[in-house]
């Protein structure tokens, strides 16, 4: 495939109080579209940060620092590529694109509103960008089949299993066919058993896209990846 994203010396810092955290530190990575990857390592080790800022969800330290008197990001010189265009000229309504149509993302815990239906859940995703109720609802049943519940689309949310729960996540993510899919620990919360759907499903969607998940699960990375990408401590 062709190279998506591109991280380039990408350096995150968080300030707890007057303690400063480097949780990443020189990152260098290219994304390919149609690649299945994993990025695998310890708890703390800096995945979701990371995932976060391919995802636009949040923003690498993009000021030059400095440890005694020496540049640890070289000058400046960090940038996130997308499709070849440095991030450095995206404005909001840049970003704004970029999280609602290039990118499906999926969390550990589904992040689905509980007292509502499963097809409401899927739809909110378009009608709160504006789309009109009529098509909303169409491409809702369709991602829905892609995962297999269109039989269970009147149902609440509440009222699955773990393992539904996240498929109905993923056909929110999926419903307005974005090319990249990020998913946080999507296997986290769920049963050995619907770990193994789930992977199976997420690998399908890999076919024509780029998905990138974040995982501690050694075995199912090994299992699953076409590239594994091992992170720790930063
Ligand atoms: P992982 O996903 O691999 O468990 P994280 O990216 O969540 O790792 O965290 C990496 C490091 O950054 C950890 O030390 C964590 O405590 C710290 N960290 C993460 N988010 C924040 C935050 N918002 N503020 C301060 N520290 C944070």
């Amino acid at each position: 495939g062709e190279t998506m994203l591109e991280l380039r010396k990408i350096h995150k810092m968080y300030k707890n109080g007057n303690m400063y955290i480097m949780a990443l530190r020189d990152i260098n990575v290219t994304f390919k579209s149609g690649e299945f990857v994993c990025i695998l390592g310890p708890s703390g080790g800096g995945k979701t940060t990371l995932l976060n800022i391919i995802g636009g969800l949040d923003y690498y330290t993009q000021n030059d620092l400095f440890v005694s008197g020496e540049s640890l990001t070289g000058y400046r010189r960090s940038d996130l590529i997308i499709d070849g265009k440095s991030t450095k000229l995206f404005n909001d309504q840049d970003w704004d694109l970029y999280r609602s149509e290039r990118v499906g993302f999926i969390f550990q815990n589904f992040n689905l509103l509980p007292n509502i239906s499963v097809l409401d859940n899927v739809m909110l995703a378009l009608t709160l960008g504006g789309e009109s109720i009529e098509s909303a609802k169409e491409k809702a049943i369709q991602a829905l089949k892609e995962v297999g519940l269109d039989n269970f689309i009147e149902k609440k949310s509440y009222q699955l299993s773990t393992g539904q729960k996240q498929r109905v996540a993923i056909a929110r993510a999926i419903v307005k066919n974005p090319d990249i899919i990020l998913a946080d620990e999507p296997t986290g919360a769920l049963d050995p058993e619907s770990r193994i759907e789930v992977m199976e499903l997420i690998k399908r969607l890999a076919k024509d896209r780029l998905v990138i998940i974040v995982t501690h699960n050694q075995d199912l990375a090994y299992q699953y990846a076409d590239r594994i990408v091992k992170l720790e401590d930063g």
